[in-house]
Formats: structure tokens, sequence, C-alpha cells
């Protein structure tokens, strides 16, 4: 589980980003954050992270205050809005690469990697270097070594949007059925709504640094908290 109490978040030099954010992220629930392009939703998610620390406020994972917590002692994998992969490592050696950190036999390593490769519909590109591939491919390798950590915190911010329609649904199944099976806890950003109602048991709005509403998509879309959760999300209030 992820609770977050009172966020504050302030970039060096910069104005306030988020202004106090409360959420109660259960485990094995799936949540998806929405907002206008810079509301603060991958700042969220990089704060949940460990990437960046907040002024003030509390981040528990899993019942264990994280505030100080690394990010590798957080047992949280995250698949960034803009993948980053090593650029001198292979396709097969990228996804392997969370788990030489975790000290997995090689083995169990590339036996996993490519498992994961295979579901992702990468194998044909596991010998080639991140430059060789398309921007959906390099996307579907990010997400695939978060995959095979086998870890069950998921972060995903815009992981499909840069996918064409038809991987787009086809991964969006894929991560449906990732959080079925392994019971993952999963926070997702997206600028889909299509993507944001099918995928969440709770979504989260945000405008501005502020949480506007945090609900299932049938309340949001039946009983908006706001005009402006009912124009993003709902229907006219
Ligand atoms: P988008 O939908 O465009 O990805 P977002 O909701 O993810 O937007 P954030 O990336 O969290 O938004 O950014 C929130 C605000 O913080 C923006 O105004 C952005 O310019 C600012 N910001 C983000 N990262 C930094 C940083 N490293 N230093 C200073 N300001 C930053
Ligand atoms: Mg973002």
């Amino acid at each position: 589980s992820i609770t977050l109490r009172d966020i504050r978040k302030t970039y060096a030099n910069g104005p306030r980003v988020l202004h106090g954010v409360d959420l109660d992220i259960g485990d094995g629930e799936f949540v998806v954050i929405v907002g206008p392009s810079g509301c603060g939703k991958s700042t969220l998610l990089r704060l949940i992270a460990g990437l960046e620390r907040c002024d003030d406020g509390e981040i528990v994972i899993d019942g264990r205050r994280a505030n100080a917590l690394p990010p590798q002692d957080r047992d949280i994998a995250m698949i960034f809005q803009n993948y980053a992969l090593y650029p001198h490592m292979s396709v097969l050696e990228n996804i392997a690469f969370g788990l030489e950190l975790r000290k997995v036999p090689r083995k169990t390593r590339e036996a996993r990697a490519r498992a994961v490769a295979e579901t992702l519909q990468l194998t044909p590109y596991l010998d080639r270097k991140p430059g060789a591939l398309s921007g959906g491919q390099r996307q579907r390798v990010a997400m695939g070594r978060a995959m095979a950590r086998e870890t069950s915190t998921f972060l995903m911010d815009e992981p499909l949007s840069n996918l064409d329609n038809a991987l787009r649904n086809t991964m969006r199944t894929e991560i449906k059925t990732i959080h079925q099976q392994l019971g993952a806890t999963i926070v997702f950003v997206t600028h889909d709504q299509t993507e944001a109602l099918s995928l969440a048991d709770r979504i989260a709005v945000m405008k501005d640094g502020y949480l506007q509403q945090f609900d299932t998509p049938a309340a949001i879309y039946d009983r908006p908290a706001n005009r402006f959760v009912a124009s993003f999300l709902g229907t006219p209030k």
C-alpha cells in the first residue's frame, strides 16, 4: 500500500508544484492519475519512487515511512515518460538489468528477461541496442525492465503514449493481466480518458498541484466533484 499525507513540493527556484496531496492506495489497487499538463502528475510519481524529496508531508510504503528511503530500497518499479534505457546494452541486457542489481543468478535473469520480452513481442530485437529501435519498441523495453523485476508495485508514467493503436490495446490488456496475475499495485498516469476509465479501480484527478477527486470511474463520471472534473472526465454538471 502507498499512503501520501499532505505532500508538498517546490522545485529549486520554481513555483510550488504540489500543495498538500493526500492519497491512499491499497494493495493490489489500480490507480490512474489524470490532469492537465504541468499539474504535478510526474512529480507525484517521482516522489513515490524516491527520485525526488518532498518538502513536507509523509510517504508511507507498505507500512514503512519512506520519506528518507533511497529508490532502490522502496521495492517499486518505475516506468518513465521518457524511457531511460542504457544505450550500450542490448534489449535483453536492458530488460535483465533490474535483476542484476538484486543479485539474481545469471541464468535465471536471462530466462526471466526472455519470457518478459516474449510477452511484449520483443523477441526479434533481443540483440539490438536501443538506438536501433522505434520509440514504441523502446517504450516496451522500459516496460519489460520493470516487469522483469517481479516487484508488486509499479509506477507508470504514460507508458503507452508512443504506441500505435493496435499495440496500445495489446499492452493495455497486458498491463491488466500483470495487475491481476501478480496482484500488483499500479499507479498509472495517462492523458487518455478511455485508458483511465477502462483500467482504473480508482481515478485521481489533479489540477494545479491539488487533488480534485479520488474515486471509482463510475462515481467520478456520475458525480464529478466540481466543474473541472466534470469537463475533464465526467458528464457536465
Ligand atoms: P505532463 O502531463 O506534461 O507530463 P505533469 O502533470 O507530469 O505534466 P510535472 O512534470 O509533475 O507535470 O511538472 C509539474 C510542474 O513542475 C511543471 O510546471 C514543471 O515545469 C515543473 N517541473 C517539473 N520538473 C521540474 C524540475 N526538475 N525543476 C523545476 N521545475 C520542474
Ligand atoms: Mg508528466
